[in-house]
């Protein structure tokens, strides 16, 4: 089945719950049963992975939106976590213990390399940053006890791509287990866990739910056994996400191609103009010709979210401000992914003390991260065009 279809049928079952098409809230933590031994056929062992049996195992809405991200990643299971964050966070602590070895790409989402510095170091977890556009190369810096190689593509706020399945068959030789950061591409536009990646982590506090008004991760695991033991330390961490949030994500992705597909051609345009713009040195978007990841991202992805960054000259911050603050439909605010236009200004070293790449820091250069939304694209082009005259005038 398409996409398409997939994202328009997943996760109903109206005739089962009384007609209406889309499943309704269940709020719930208690789920009564007629009987003992009813209760005790429903939890007993990985039966309750797929029963309603206790709100915090997961209700009628949270196995609804599962169902629907599962079958569209073609995996063997998924599960929502309480925010992307913590699908990161969880799919990493299920891999590892005491004495083990983690490597993760220098341009992973900040968050995570914070919890990695302090967290799993505190549980005796080492960290080894490697260079995200290593490829194959990842394969020296694998050792006996490398239990995970975490990747992320394109990185968080720099955009590099990553060559997966050479990273995958790498990891795989040594016994290591590959997660990957898919938020940006979505399960729409690249497909992990065909690429041999084990774990998939998406927020879908982004593209998913799309609408900017939830916080909210899922896992996806690409076989039985994987998705037995993420979904088992998954339930004993606690994590699940309420049905209200559950169910708008899963109205969200209702509309995710349509929505996707579009922003994903007017963030290309912008960004193929930003690039002709005389103000700024460079656009950090793979779909673009000139980006260094391009052939990799021609090669494995169908698309791409409309998130990129523009480099600019090292200048004070008041002429950042001065460019941003006028912004009539550019709101400066975090996160993406939502139907409406974003700005922020990125300082990747703030997360990231130690990155390998030392470019990425307000005494080299300016980053600026644009999420484009469904704005009509002329509307959102005059409104930077305005945002560059400002900047001009800051400048002068
Ligand atoms: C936003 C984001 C997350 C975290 O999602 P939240 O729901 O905000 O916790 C994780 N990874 C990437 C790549 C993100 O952009």
């Amino acid at each position: 089945m398409k996409d398409s279809t997939i994202l328009t049928h997943a996760g109903r079952a109206p005739l089962r719950v009384g007609g209406p098409v889309n499943m309704p809230v269940h709020r719930a933590s208690t789920i009564v049963s007629p009987t003992l031994e009813e209760f005790d056929a429903n939890e007993a062992g990985d039966a309750k992975f797929r029963n309603v049996c206790y709100g915090a195992l997961g209700t009628e809405n949270a196995f609804a939106l599962c169902d629907a991200v599962n079958r569209l990643e073609q995996g063997a299971g998924s599960m929502v976590t309480s925010s992307g964050l913590a699908a990161c966070t969880q799919s990493l602590l299920a891999f590892v213990g005491a004495g083990d070895h983690v490597l993760m790409p220098d341009s992973v989402y900040g968050p995570q390399r914070m919890f990695c510095e302090s967290i799993l170091r505190r549980f005796g977890v080492e960290t080894t940053y490697y260079d995200p556009t290593i490829g194959a190369g990842i394969d020296v810096l694998i050792k006996a006890n490398t239990r995970v190689v975490y990747t992320e593509a394109p990185g968080s706020l720099t955009f590099e791509m990553q060559d997966i399945p050479a990273i995958v068959q790498a990891a795989h030789a040594h016994g290591a287990v590959v997660i990957m950061d898919n938020t940006w591409a979505g399960p729409l536009y690249f497909k992990p866990l065909l690429a041999g990646v084990d774990i998939c982590v998406e927020a879908a506090t982004k593209f998913i739910a799309g609408h900017s008004d939830l916080v909210m991760g899922i896992i996806t695991a690409r076989t039985r056994e994987l998705y037995l033991r993420m979904r088992a330390f998954c339930v004993q961490m606690g994590e699940i996400a309420s049905p209200d949030d559950c169910y708008l994500a899963l109205r969200g992705l209702r509309t995710m191609k349509v929505r996707m597909e579009r922003q994903f051609a007017q963030a290309l345009e912008l960004a193929r103009w930003l690039e002709t713009r005389p103000e700024v040195l460079q656009v950090l978007y793979p779909p673009l010709e000139s980006h260094p990841g391009h052939a990799l991202w021609a090669r494995d992805f169908t698309g791409g979210g409309s998130l990129f960054s523009i480099v600019l000259p090292k200048m004070e911050r008041k002429a950042v401000a001065a460019m941003l603050n006028g912004y009539k439909l550019f709101s400066i605010g975090a996160s993406w992914g939502g139907y409406d236009s974003l700005v922020e200004h990125c300082h990747p070293e703030r997360t990231a003390l130690n990155r390998i790449a030392p470019v990425w820091n307000d005494d080299n250069c300016t980053l600026v991260r644009y999420a484009i939304g469904l704005e009509d694209v002329e509307d959102l082009k005059a409104d930077l065009e305005e945002g560059f005259g400002r900047l001009r005038a800051a400048l002068s």
